[in-house]
Parts: structure tokens; C-alpha cells; sequence
């Protein structure tokens, strides 16, 4: 829909490829997989490969813009996220994930951490429950 069909530089072109995969993210902030995000991506009309969206979910990742995650079968799983220390949670039944705030522990973490000579440490701790809305579809909560 852009009219820039020349546009010069292959550069701009993959920013505006991160773009489009952040704006994918912050619409849904589910666990989404690397095939989900490529397929959203082809269908909105971007030439992308697979092999780029991995490395922009790379990319992504290592700026902590992006948390991975993984499934019950192995496969990565991605998620935008804020940028304040947080934990995830995350329900095993349906995907969907909460930040929960880490701070307290950052810091005392990293203290620990740092009594042992390390530094830069960054730490992402997956909790996995089963969200409010499941437990009720589950029959668990509610008996008719
Ligand atoms: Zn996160
Ligand atoms: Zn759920």
C-alpha cells in the first residue's frame, strides 16, 4: 500500500520489516511462534523469509524488547514485553501470558551474583498456571 516500490535501501527496508513485527506483537501480547509471525507478515503483503523474521525475533530478543518462551513441543515462542524487570506467567492452557513485577529481585539477584564476580545478569523466571478464564471453561471452578 506504501508507494515507496523503489525504495532505495535494503536498510530501511528491514526496519520497516521490525516495524510490522513489533506492530504484531503489541496487538496481541500472546505467545506467538516465529511460523505465526511470518505467516502475518506474508499475509500483509511483506516479502520476507522465514529466516529473517528469526533473526529479527534474534535481534529483538538480545535488546530485551522481546521475552522467548517455549512450548510443549520445544518450539520458540516470543512475546513483546515491557521494559521494567519482570517474570512471566503464563497459562498452560491457552498461551495467554501476564508480566509480574521483578524488580525487588533484580536487584537482590544481581547483588547475589555479583558477590560471586558476576555482572550483567539478567534472569526472566516463566511461572505456568492456568488463567482465570480456562479454570472456569475447565468445569474446576464453576460445577453445574
Ligand atoms: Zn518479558
Ligand atoms: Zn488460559
Amino acid at each position: 500500500m506504501s508507494p515507496h516500490q523503489n525504495a532505495p535501501l535494503r536498510r530501511q527496508r528491514r526496519s520497516a520489516q521490525r516495524d510490522s513485527l513489533r506492530a504484531i506483537m503489541d496487538r496481541d501480547r500472546r505467545l506467538i511462534s516465529a511460523q505465526d509471525i511470518y505467516m502475518n507478515l506474508r499475509s500483509a503483503g511483506a516479502e520476507i523469509s522465514l529466516a529473517t523474521v528469526y533473526r529479527h525475533l534474534q535481534n529483538l530478543s538480545e535488546a530485551g524488547e522481546i521475552h522467548a518462551a517455549y512450548g510443549r513441543d520445544g518450539e520458540a515462542l516470543y512475546r513483546r514485553c515491557s521494559d521494567t524487570p519482570h517474570h512471566h506467567l503464563r497459562c498452560s492452557h491457552c498461551g495467554r501470558t501476564e508480566e509480574i513485577a521483578a524488580e525487588a529481585e533484580q536487584e537482590s539477584l544481581s547483588q547475589s551474583a555479583s558477590v560471586l564476580g558476576y555482572g550483567d545478569v539478567e534472569f526472566t523466571i516463566e511461572l505456568v498456571g492456568m488463567c482465570s478464564g480456562c479454570r472456569e471453561d475447565d468445569g474446576g471452578v464453576r460445577a453445574v
